[in-house]
């Protein structure tokens, strides 16, 4: 029940309308007993500085940042976290006591924790990633910090994956992994994929809103598939549909898969956590608020 005492909380992005997290986040705050509320705002990039000092000025208590907005909101953060600041992205914003906003990406985490679930071990592992764009970015943060002996970059133009790569290796210790970029037209390729432990989809192909009139449905085309054994877990990002049709070639093959529900769930359920100040926050009501609303095409 909506209040006088009612406190918001809100995503940012454009566009807003099909997103999982008012079902997933307001499913939890009632859990929790909370009087706040969770909206989605549809924001232009013009609007996004005077859109950020309103909410401050309501009193808003946190926000989520979606497409188109991530890298925008971290120039206007007054503070970043150490990971926000690495990525130059920003998925979560807390309101901070001396005005302005703290920013941080909770994106990794989300990804991480499927991988992470029954105490799992990548170290050592063999690890493809294919595309690099925003996700990407999350993606292969996260996979750094898993301590695997290979990641491999997928990218169609070398313009863009020579700098993705640049980017997430700075700073890093001198020891850890190098990432290597790999155009996906390069021979070693078929070699790569048949050798990984795990490849990550961040590509939208397979999505069912992504639907180019001749475009492949599985990431790479078809052929690079055939050779895949049972030992390589597939990870898609995508969620709808669920499965993909990449991630159901995978299970007929055996292979172990996630899709990019679990990720949802555990960004958002992280952004909750640093809202609230809770540490246990309600992820089964989130999960299954977010399984509700999932429109099946
Ligand atoms: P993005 O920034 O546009 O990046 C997409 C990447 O895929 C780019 O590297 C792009 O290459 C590449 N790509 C696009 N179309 C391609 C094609 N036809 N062939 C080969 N490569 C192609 O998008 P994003 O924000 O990373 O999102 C990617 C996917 O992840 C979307 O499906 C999104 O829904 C999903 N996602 C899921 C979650 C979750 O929580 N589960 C979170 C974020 C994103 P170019 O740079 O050359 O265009």
């Amino acid at each position: 029940m909506i209040s006088g005492n009612t406190a918001l909380v809100a995503l940012l992005g454009q566009p807003v309308s099909h997103s999982l997290s008012p079902a997933m986040q307001n499913a939890a705050l009632k859990a929790m007993g909370l009087d706040w509320s969770f909206l989605a705002l549809p924001c232009s990039a013009d609007d996004l500085a005077t859109v950020l000092q309103g909410l401050e000025a309501v009193g808003c208590r946190g926000l989520n940042v979606t497409i188109p907005h991530k890298q925008a909101v971290s120039q206007l953060c007054k503070e970043l976290s150490p990971l926000a600041q690495r990525l130059g992205a920003v998925n979560t914003m807390t309101p901070l006591p001396s005005g302005g906003w703290h920013g941080h990406n909770t994106d990794v985490e989300g990804f991480v924790a499927p991988l992470l679930h029954n105490n799992a071990n990548w170290s050592g592992t063999r690890t493809v990633v294919l595309g690099c764009g925003g996700s990407a970015r999350a993606v292969v943060a996260g996979l750094q910090d898993l301590n695997p002996s290979e990641i491999t970059i997928v990218g169609r133009r070398d313009q863009t994956l020579q700098p993705f790569c640049s980017d997430l290796q700075q700073g890093r210790p001198a020891h850890s992994v190098q990432l290597q970029p790999l155009l996906d037209n390069d021979p070693q390729l078929q070699t790569r994929i048949q050798q990984a432990d795990l490849v990550v989809n961040t590509t939208p192909i397979g999505m069912s809103s992504h639907q180019p009139d001749q475009g492949p449905v599985l990431p790479l085309g078809e052929d690079i598939w055939n050779n895949l054994t049972a030992h390589t877990v597939l990870y898609d990002l995508i969620y709808t549909p669920r499965p993909t049709p990449w991630l159901q070639r995978g299970e007929a093959l055996g292979c172990r898969t996630y899709d990019g529900l679990e990720m949802l769930v555990q960004q958002g359920a992280a952004a909750l956590r640093s809202w609230s100040g809770v540490d246990e926050v309600p992820v089964n009501a989130m999960r299954e608020a977010a399984l509700k609303n999932l429109s099946h095409p």
